[in-house]
């Protein structure tokens, strides 16, 4: 299918347009998440945007030339930022590695920030690009190392007395702390079963709404459904008025938990389900996730996950801090981008409407379930 398209582009970026049927410049794709995108010509393309937003095509230009600009701008000024920590690029899939990191940051931002942006003058953009955090470390690749080789961060020692010591180190931590957690959620589900305060059947109706509830019980619950539902008791279901969630709170005033079970379950607490994306997978450790409501990133240590998904793509999920790592909670699904669009727009809507005024991050804790329905 890419033929299809590469077939319809010329050199120099012209293209033959879907629409008016013309070769013209390139404009765009109609609808790039198919599998059959349609290609429309920069004059097709600016029309159809003035007709959509209802305004001139002479202010639909202005629109896209300052939207271009603004994008043009975050990629300049992030390659810069870059450089200035790597000093040279390797070669050509370093820049192509780099770019698209930089292109999935950029793409966390919705579309009414982007437009806000394309508003401003360039000197003020830079100020606000520069305080966009970035993970430059996670990018860097190190050369393969043999064990008796000369450590390549400049210690003079061989690199299996060196680097590969906190290498394996890291490891051994990682899954440590993964064991802490599974004995936590184990606890956390011993003392849902021993509960008298939870009616179970009514949570799962609740939890699933109508449809899902109705197919639940002509198909069966899922393995998936069972765990998602599991993770949403224990993280963030809340009684009536009690400012902790049930689970959580009751683990917390148990004397069952080790110190650092505890803190665990702290830091579940403090963590919301929220809608990430992926904007950078290291194969075989974990990867890059970019809360998509407030841009906060973190690396994220999950070997499975860097292996299911990809970069450009959404989850929703919840990251929390293990220690000096970050683990994800539950099962995760991801979703091509521009299929969320629509969704975040909801919950964003729904947050205002519910007013509430501890911000995003509890809203979306009481919340999530209801945002993973719409999913
Ligand atoms: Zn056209
Ligand atoms: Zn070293």
């Amino acid at each position: 299918m890419k033929d299809k398209i590469s077939g319809k582009i010329f050199e120099g970026g012209l293209c033959l347009c879907d629409v008016c049927g013309k070769k013209s410049k390139l404009g765009g794709f109609l609808n790039p998440m198919s599998p059959d995108p349609q290609v429309a010509c920069y004059d097709c393309m600016i029309r159809i945007s003035a007709e959509e937003k209802g305004i001139s095509i002479a202010a639909a230009e202005k629109q896209r030339n300052d939207a271009l600009r603004v994008s043009r701008l975050f990629t300049d000024c992030k390659m810069k930022e870059y450089l200035a920590v790597a000093k040279d690029f390797k070669n050509i899939d370093e820049v192509n590695k780099i770019l698209q990191y930089v292109t999935n940051v950029w793409n966390t931002f919705d579309n009414k920030e982007k437009d806000k942006m394309a508003m401003k003058k360039d000197e003020a953009l830079m100020a606000l690009f520069e305080n966009v955090k970035m993970n430059w470390e996670c990018l860097m690749d190190k050369p393969p190392q043999k064990r008796n080789d000369i450590c390549a961060c400049g210690s003079g020692r061989k690199y299996k007395v060196c680097c590969l010591v906190r290498e394996e180190q890291e490891k051994i931590e990682i899954e440590k702390w993964k064991r802490f957690d599974t004995w936590v959620i184990r606890k956390g589900m011993i003392l849902m079963e021993e509960s008298k305060d939870l009616d179970i059947g009514s949570l799962i109706k609740f939890y699933f709404g109508k449809k899902r509830d109705a197919e639940a019980r002509r198909y069966g619950i899922t393995e998936r459904d069972m765990e998602e539902l599991n993770e949403w008791l224990m993280n963030d279901y809340y009684l009536p008025d009690e400012p902790t969630p049930y689970v959580l709170g009751r683990l917390l005033a148990q004397d069952t938990l080790s110190k650092d079970e505890r803190k665990l379950v702290e830091a579940r607490m403090k963590a919301p389900k929220s809608v990430y994306m992926v904007t950078f997978i290291k194969k075989g450790t974990g990867a890059l996730l970019r809360n998509m409501f407030d841009q906060t990133e973190v690396f994220v240590h999950d070997n499975m996950m860097s292996k299911s998904t990809q970069p450009g793509y959404a989850l929703f999920l919840r990251v929390f801090p293990a220690g000096p790592y970050y683990l994800i909670s539950g099962g995760h699904m991801s979703y091509p981008p521009m299929y969320l669009d629509e969704k975040i727009k909801e919950i964003l809507k729904a947050y205002k409407k519910s007013r509430q005024k501890d911000g995003v991050n509890l809203f979306l804790r009481r919340n999530g379930h209801v945002f993973g329905r719409l999913l």
